[in-house]
């Protein structure tokens, strides 16, 4: 079957360093994970290369900071206008290199103007406090405001899962507030980043201030974090890697955004039908490779049967099949290596007394989405991340104790509670240890420009347009001493 979408050419591409096209001694071809068909060859920096961008990068920061907030809000909400313009060809660009389904690739895309469309606004309102000096015996005659100053070099490494709003999270505050950055792409997905740095350049951008450098996490990423001219990076990713981040950049700040194994509580007194879809949709959307997915799911006893035999049906309705398909909603993992990885999770569960009630198999070269009851918390898909279309249900009998299976928990991103009961979404506000309690939905709500981000190995540092800004500006205290002639 054939879809309606752009005809799509094997290209190669480049790096873009210094708002030009750069080639390097290798390039590698890029697949579809879900098709196998070769989509382009991709350029590989090494490090003499990445370091070239980090040189066009130190540049042009002297450019990009010193240009009025107005004219950095102008550049960015052009980018937004050019993305609605060409959003067909953005979301199949996402599909294509990711698998992620057609339908949910527009969501990403729609989600990525507004990221946009957020960092011009805050591109407009970077600003101090005055302090009271007075307050203090040794402050008075004294006045004096803070300012925000831009840092520098941003290195940006960002993941597969979402190509073009993740890259959009850190590009959007880093130039909204002044600074340069280069920019390392997964290796899976880097036609998203290179589509967007073409629309920076179109926007007016200058040359230098945005470098996009393609290639090995190992090679790319390590130049990055070891150039003492880069200030700050920013990565989201899988928490062994920014684990080993952290560990490298010294006193360089670092943002954090890494994984989970976020969880949902349901109450006994919640209307069971209403919240089946929302399940659904955490679960399984982008086949479970969301930082945020639902992979736990808590049911009060006197609620659970009913949970489970809807939920099962549900998931049983799901279409998988080609990312190009409207209809799709589970298409293939980034890679056959990540399938084989979480079948074993499976089995591992089913050989230590749990029940795989649906999926559990591979079906043309896709993971159907499982739905697995009685797993102890000890297995794999309980308590690492799972990043695949396996959510586990399991009965509790109070939310108490629910909040207590939450929390024993390596990670700590957001969590969900669905309760009719006050005290107990007090109760669940309070005890949670996550970035962010969601009251009467699941924990996979997000929206651009929420602070966002978590405790414990889900990483540290908030994105969400304003927080990243804070992130991304050093604070500066100017001190007046009011002399009296
Ligand atoms: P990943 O394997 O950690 O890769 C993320 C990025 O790091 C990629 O660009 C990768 O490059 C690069 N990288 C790999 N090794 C590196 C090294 N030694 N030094 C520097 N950079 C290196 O993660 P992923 O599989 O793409 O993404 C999935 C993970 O991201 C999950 O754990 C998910 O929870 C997390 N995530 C978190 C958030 C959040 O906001 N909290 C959002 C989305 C995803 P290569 O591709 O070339 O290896």
């Amino acid at each position: 079957m054939t879809y309606n979408v752009h005809v799509h050419k094997v290209e190669k591409k480049y790096l873009w360093i210094n708002g030009k096209k750069v080639t390097s001694d290798t390039f590698t071809p890029l697949y579809s994970p879900y098709s196998h068909e070769k989509i382009a060859d991709i350029a590989m920096a090494d490090e003499q290369l990445t370091t070239d961008a980090i040189s066009s990068a130190y540049k042009a920061f002297n450019i990009i900071s010193t240009k009025p907030a107005y004219e950095r809000a102008i550049i960015l909400e052009k980018v937004a206008n050019l993305l609605t313009e060409r959003a067909e060809q953005a979301a199949e660009i996402i599909a294509l290199e990711s698998a992620k389904p057609i339908t949910f690739a527009k969501t990403e895309v729609a989600r990525t103007i507004e990221t946009y469309k957020f960092a011009a606004e805050e591109a407009k309102r970077i600003h101090g406090e005055t302090i009271p000096f007075d307050a203090s015996p040794g402050g008075v005659g004294r006045m004096g405001y803070t300012i925000r100053k831009p840092i520098g070099v941003i290195g940006a490494i960002t993941p597969f899962n979402f190509p073009m709003n993740l890259v959009a999270h850190k590009l959007g505050p880093a130039i909204a507030s002044g600074n340069s950055v280069v920019l390392k792409p997964a290796s899976q997905t880097p036609l998203s980043a290179l589509f967007i740095a073409e629309l920076f350049q179109e926007a007016g951008l200058p040359n230098g201030v945005l470098n996009v450098v393609t290639g090995s996490g190992t090679i790319v990423g390590e130049a990055i974090i070891k150039d003492d001219r880069v200030k700050m990076v920013t990565f989201t990713g899988s928490p062994e890697v920014g684990i080993g981040i952290r560990g490298k950049a010294g006193l360089k700040k670092t943002t954090l955004e890494l994984g989970s194994n976020a969880a949902v509580i349901i109450d006994e007194d919640v209307n069971i039908d209403s919240l089946i879809e929302r399940c659904v949709m955490g679960a399984f959307s982008n086949q479970g490779q969301v930082c945020i997915s639902l992979q736990r799911i808590y049911v009060h006893e006197n609620a659970y049967t009913q949970f489970v035999e809807k939920f099962v049906a549900a998931t049983k309705k799901l279409k998988m099949g080609n990312p190009m398909n409207p209809d799709t909603y589970v298409s293939s993992l980034i890679s056959e290596r990540e399938t084989k990885r979480a079948l074993k999770w499976i089995e591992e569960a089913k050989q230590n007394h749990a029940q795989v009630l649906v999926g559990g198999k591979i079906n043309n070269g896709i993971l159907e989405p499982t739905v697995i009851v009685d797993a102890n918390p000890k297995l794999k898909v309980s308590c690492q991340e799972v990043f695949a279309p396996i959510v586990i249900i399991n009965p509790i009998v109070s939310v108490e104790e629910a909040i207590g299976y939450v929390n024993d928990s390596q990670f700590g991103l957001q969590a969900g509670l669905y309760t009719q009961n006050i005290n107990h979404a007090l109760l669940a506000t309070d005890r949670l240890e996550v970035g962010a309690v969601i009251i009467n939905d699941i924990p996979t709500f997000r929206v651009d420009h929420m602070p966002y981000g978590g405790v414990k190995n889900s990483g540290t540092g908030r994105e969400g347009v304003k927080f990243a800004v804070e992130e991304m500006t050093e604070l500066k205290l100017v001190v007046w001493n009011q002399l009296q002639n």
